[in-house]
């Protein structure tokens, strides 16, 4: 059995156009665990009710059947995990449907992509972050959530990379985003933004530790001087291309005994669904 399903805030269907998945896995991060919490979390501040399910377009994803959420990927805490979340994510991505996963530290972002890497050849990911994530490996470790972005690049998963909200760009990161021509997008140039208008599929990576601490303290490394909520929104809505699925990261529920982070996690949970249900891929 690849998923658990006992979780879901409801049933998934085999036609279901947008799979919510969790993805419990906090073994690659570096400094803290507790991201693996994370889509229990969301989904019981979802349910809890304190919170709508209308999206601030007016997508009305309660009675909205074209999506739903399968569980949670069977996560052991050792090296088979990466390849059970490529095959699940690639038997979804095979079918044509789409996927919004909920993680989990960042590591889950590269077995994401390795899953869409036989039904699509053209991917451009925009990735929210405090850290570009590309050491080429970190500690020792190659799938370390401070390494997908160098991976996903090296494996040829992504055409293009987008960065947001970097502001922690060392030597070492700076000569993969050389090679990898990475384009970033810095917490002060974001305010001139011009947003992405194209054909090719879109990928979106939100890394919670994008916003400042201020608004987002339920995460690993505090690193103070970046986005707000409303900063992410508008970036959101100025991608404008058909989009093949999402993350959300790096949520760490023991340093969250308010609930606010996840709160901000629930409310990017529903901006994401609704983008990805109104922008359909055309056919390839
Ligand atoms: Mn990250
Ligand atoms: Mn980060």
């Amino acid at each position: 059995m690849l998923i658990r399903s006992e979780d879901a805030l409801r049933p998934c269907q085999a036609d279901s156009s947008v799979v919510l998945l969790g993805i419990p896995l906090d073994h690659n991060s570096s400094y803290l665990r507790g991201p693996r919490l994370a889509p229990h979390a969301i989904r019981e501040f979802l349910r809890a009710g304190s919170m709508n399910w209308s999206s601030e377009a007016g997508v009305e994803l309660g009675s909205d059947s074209r999506w739903g959420d399968a569980g949670d990927v069977l996560i052991e805490g050792g090296p088979g995990d990466m390849a059970r979340i490529a095959a699940v994510a690639g038997d979804y991505w095979g079918r044509g449907q789409r996927i919004l996963a909920l993680g989990g530290d960042h590591s889950i972002t590269a077995p994401l992509l390795r899953g869409a890497r036989a039904a699509r050849r053209s991917i451009t990911i925009v990735h929210f972050d405090a850290h570009p994530d590309l050491y080429p490996e970190f500690e020792g470790n190659r799938d370390s959530h401070a390494s997908p972005f160098y991976r996903i690049m090296e494996e040829r998963l992504a055409q293009r990379l987008i960065q947001i909200g970097i502001r922690t760009l060392n030597a070492e990161q700076r000569t993969a985003v050389e090679r990898f021509q990475v384009q970033i997008v810095s917490p002060d140039e974001l305010y001139h933004w011009a947003g992405l208008t194209q054909e090719t599929p879109v990928y979106i990576s939100i890394d919670m530790d994008v916003l400042d601490p201020a608004f987002a303290p339920g995460v690993s490394h505090h690193e103070p001087g970046g986005l707000t909520v409303r900063d992410v929104l508008r970036a959101l809505a100025r991608i404008r291309a058909p989009l093949i699925g999402g993350d959300i990261v790096e949520t760490n529920p023991e340093r969250d005994p308010t609930t606010q982070t996840t709160a901000v996690a629930a409310k990017f949970l529903k901006e994401l669904l609704a983008a990805l249900l109104h922008r359909p891929l055309h056919a390839p």
